[in-house]
């Protein structure tokens, strides 16, 4: 969703060198395809491979996940959904019995959007996991459905090339571009007779 500005080193990027390509053959079948996600899929391993992510980033950075981070992070991971700040909070308070500082969760959150664990929904000023290992400038852009809250990022450079060239044309130097498209997830769209775009 985002396009920063190109850095030395890529969170995730060791993980999947071919990011940006088509996704190679998946060592690890159970979890869904990027896009989508089944509706009622087994989410543990999705959940569980975020979090061994997040620790390999972390101890690679020569930082901690600390309980706090983790607990974040497996509030926002719980789900394909994005999740407010407050949303976080108010459910850690719920489990732990006690309300936490805001800003100790919004600095939470920000070491894993830091470490390409948690991206921003931006237009929504809601947060959401990173459940496919992804370089950080992989040109993608982001769904997000209105109805369930389900995000699905999808490589799609061919926006970026039309960005550049509409930039060009206005002798425009872009930073950072970030494509997010409110909408209907298929399943939502089934159920509420909105008609959903297929492909091919
Ligand atoms: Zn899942
Ligand atoms: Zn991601
Ligand atoms: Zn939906």
């Amino acid at each position: 969703m985002t396009l920063p500005p190109a850095r030395p080193s890529l969170p995730g990027a060791g993980l999947l060198p071919g990011a940006g390509l088509p996704k190679p053959s998946s060592p690890t079948p159970s979890l869904p395809t990027p896009g989508f996600p089944e509706p009622g899929h087994d989410h543990q391993p999705c959940l569980a491979e975020t979090v061994a992510r997040a620790e390999a980033i972390f101890e690679s950075r020569g930082l901690r996940l600390t309980p706090l981070r983790r607990s974040v992070l497996e509030e926002v991971a719980g789900s394909h959904a994005a999740v407010g700040a407050y949303d976080v909070l108010d459910r850690l308070a719920r489990k732990g019995g006690r309300r936490l500082a805001p800003i100790s969760v919004y600095r939470a959150l920000d070491s894993l959007v830091e470490a390409g664990l948690v991206h921003r929904l931006e237009s929504r000023n809601a947060f959401f996991a990173c459940h496919v290992a992804h370089a950080a400038n992989r040109r993608q852009i982001v769904f997000a459905c209105e109805r369930c809250g389900t995000v699905a990022e999808v490589a799609a450079p061919g926006v970026f090339d039309g960005i550049a060239t509409a930039a060009g044309g206005v002798g425009f130097a872009p930073a950072r571009a970030l494509v997010e498209v409110i909408g209907n997830c298929g399943r939502c769209a089934a159920t509420s007779g909105v008609e959903a775009v297929h492909a091919g």
